[in-house]
C-alpha cells in the first residue's frame, strides 16, 4: 500500500460551521459531511487569518498570511508563481487538478499554476449555466454549478491511473447571492429558529463594528432577497421576513453541497480509494447567519472566523473526539504535506497540525493572528483590524484605515478597541476593554499580540503605541 495519500479537498464558499449538522447545527443536517467527521476527525477551533474569501484561499494554499502571499483583499490577485502545498505535491510526483471557484484574479501571472488540470470559474461566478475557463479558453457549461464542479473533478480523477492524486474541488456554494437548485427550490419553508444574537444592540461594541453596513434588516438586497418583502410590515417582522428569505436559500444551497460531497464519497469507495485518501470537508471562512443581526463575514467574530474543518484518512487517522486545539487556514499546506511525506517550502508560516490527528500530545500555540485588511469596502463597510485570540480572550484593535490598499475605501476613523472574555460571554456581546478587572490581562495580550505580529513579519499599524514591556 502506497503510504502517500490521494488528496481530495472541498472547499466552500462562506458556509458556516453553525449550518453543518456534525457541528450542532440547529438549521440544517449535512449528513454526507457528517459522515467524513464519522470517519475521521472534527476540528471545533479552526481559524481563517482574514475572513475573506481570496485572502483565505491564498493562505490555505501557499501557507502563508496575507502579507506575505499578497493577497490581503478580494482584488489584490495572486502571484499564482508563489510555492504551495500544490506544487510541491507536483513536484513529488502528484497528479494536481484545481476544478471550480478559484477566485484570486484572472489573467496572465494569476490563473492557476502548479495544476496539471485547472478549469475555473471567472471571479465568483455563477450558479447557473456558469463560464468557465481552462487552458484552451471559455466556455459555458449548462446546469447547477455544484453539480458541475463535482463532475468535473470526478471525471478528471477517473482519467487517472495508480499512483497518488491532488484534486481541489472548490464550490460558489453558499455564497450570495444564494441561488439554489431547482431540485430544492421547496426545501426549509418552515420557520427557521433565530440565532440568540439577532437583536445584539451592539451597546458595548466599538461605533467600528457598528459601521458595517451586514445587516439583515437593512443590507439584504433584492438580487439577494429574490422578491421584494411584502407592504405593511415593521421594521422588525420585515427583518425576520427577510432572515426567513436569506436562510431558506442559503441552507438549499448548502443542501447540494452536502449531495455532492456524498458524490465524491461515494466515488472514492467505489474506487477503493476512500481508505488512502485525505478528504477535506471546509470552507474558506465561517458566515453571520443571523448572528448579532448580520449576513456575510469579515470580522474577527467567532462566527465569521471560525471555519468548519472536517477529514477523513482512515487508513492512517483513526476516529476520534473533536480536535479543540487552535488551528488556522495558514496550516493546512504544511500540514497536507506532512501527510504525503513531501518537505514543505521555507516560507511556509504555519504549523502542521498532523501530530493532532496522531498522538495529539505535542504542545501548541498560544493564541492566533487575525488581520483584515479590506477597510470600509463599498458594500460592506467593514473596518480594518486585527487581533488576537487565545483559548479565553479575544482581542481586537480597530485601526480604521485602508492604507491605500486596493479594495479599500478612502475613510478613516479613530481607532478603538475590543476585548472579549470567551469564557464568560461566548456570544461577544459584552466589550470588556476598558473594565478595570481585565486590565492585566489586556496589556499582557496586546505584548503577545505585537511579539507574534514581529514573528510573522507584519507590522503594527503606525497608530498603535508600542506596549509596555514589548
Ligand atoms: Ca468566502
Amino acid at each position: 500500500m502506497s503510504t502517500r495519500p490521494n488528496i481530495v479537498m472541498i472547499l466552500t464558499d462562506d458556509h458556516a460551521a453553525h449550518a453543518i449538522s456534525a457541528y450542532g447545527s440547529v438549521v440544517n443536517t449535512t449528513p454526507r459531511i457528517d459522515e467524513i467527521a464519522a470517519a475521521g476527525r472534527r476540528f471545533d477551533n479552526c481559524f481563517a487569518t482574514n475572513s475573506l474569501c481570496s485572502p483565505s484561499r491564498a493562505s490555505i494554499l501557499t501557507g502563508t498570511y496575507s502579507h506575505v502571499n499578497g493577497v490581503t483583499t478580494l482584488v489584490t490577485p495572486i502571484d499564482a508563481s508563489q510555492p504551495t502545498f500544490v506544487s510541491a505535491l507536483k513536484e513529488a510526483g502528484y497528479r494536481t487538478a484545481m476544478i471550480g471557484k478559484w477566485h484570486m484574479g484572472d489573467g496572465a501571472g494569476h490563473d492557476p499554476q502548479h495544476f496539471d488540470y485547472w478549469d475555473v470559474l471567472i471571479e465568483q461566478g455563477e450558479y447557473v449555466d456558469p463560464t468557465f475557463l481552462d487552458k484552451s479558453g471559455l466556455r459555458t457549461e449548462p446546469g447547477y454549478a455544484t453539480d458541475i464542479i463535482t463532475d468535473l473533478a470526478l471525471n478528471w480523477i477517473s482519467t487517472l491511473d495508480d499512483g497518488p492524486y491532488c484534486a481541489l474541488i472548490y464550490h460558489k456554494a453558499p455564497h450570495r447571492p444564494w441561488v439554489p437548485s431547482p431540485a430544492y427550490q421547496d426545501r426549509f419553508t418552515e420557520p427557521i429558529p433565530l440565532p440568540s444574537t439577532f437583536h445584539d444592540d451592539y451597546e458595548t461594541r466599538s461605533s467600528s463594528a457598528r459601521r458595517a453596513a451586514m445587516r439583515i434588516a437593512e443590507h439584504l438586497t433584492l438580487e439577494d432577497l429574490k422578491t421584494a418583502p411584502p407592504t405593511g410590515l415593521s421594521y422588525e417582522e420585515e427583518a425576520l421576513w427577510k432572515y426567513q428569505r436569506f436562510m431558506e436559500d442559503y441552507l438549499r444551497c448548502v443542501a447540494s453541497v452536502d449531495d455532492n460531497v456524498g458524490r465524491v464519497t461515494d466515488f472514492l469507495r467505489e474506487r477503493g480509494e476512500f481508505n488512502d485518501t485525505l478528504l477535506l470537508y471546509a470552507s474558506d471562512q465561517g458566515f453571520f447567519l443571523g448572528d448579532h443581526g448580520w449576513f456575510d463575514k469579515r470580522f474577527m467574530y467567532e462566527e465569521s472566523l471560525r471555519m468548519p474543518l472536517v477529514l477523513s484518512y482512515p487508513s492512517r487517522v483513526a476516529p476520534g473526539e473533536p480536535i479543540a486545539e487552535m488551528v488556522t487556514n495558514v496550516d493546512w499546506a504544511q500540514t497536507i504535506l506532512e501527510a504525503a511525506g513531501v518537505e514543505a517550502h521555507p516560507r511556509m508560516q504555519g504549523r502542521s497540525f498532523w501530530d493532532l490527528l496522531q498522538d495529539g500530545l505535542s504542545a501548541r500555540r498560544d493564541g492566533i493572528y487575525y488581520r483584515y485588511w479590506e477597510h470600509d469596502d463599498v458594500f460592506h463597510k467593514a473596518p480594518a483590524h486585527y487581533g488576537y485570540r487565545t483559548a479565553r480572550y479575544k482581542l481586537i484593535y480597530f485601526y480604521n484605515d485602508g492604507m491605500g490598499i486596493p479594495g479599500c475605501g478612502w475613510g478613516t476613523y479613530p481607532p478603538e478597541w475590543e476585548l472579549y472574555d470567551l469564557e464568560t460571554d461566548p456570544a461577544e456581546l459584552h466589550n470588556v476593554y476598558d473594565d478595570p478587572s481585565y486590565l492585566g490581562r489586556r496589556e499582557e495580550l496586546k505584548v503577545a499580540m505585537w511579539r507574534e505580529q514581529a514573528r510573522l513579519g507584519d507590522k503594527p499599524h503606525p497608530s498603535q503605541p508600542r506596549p509596555v514591556g514589548a
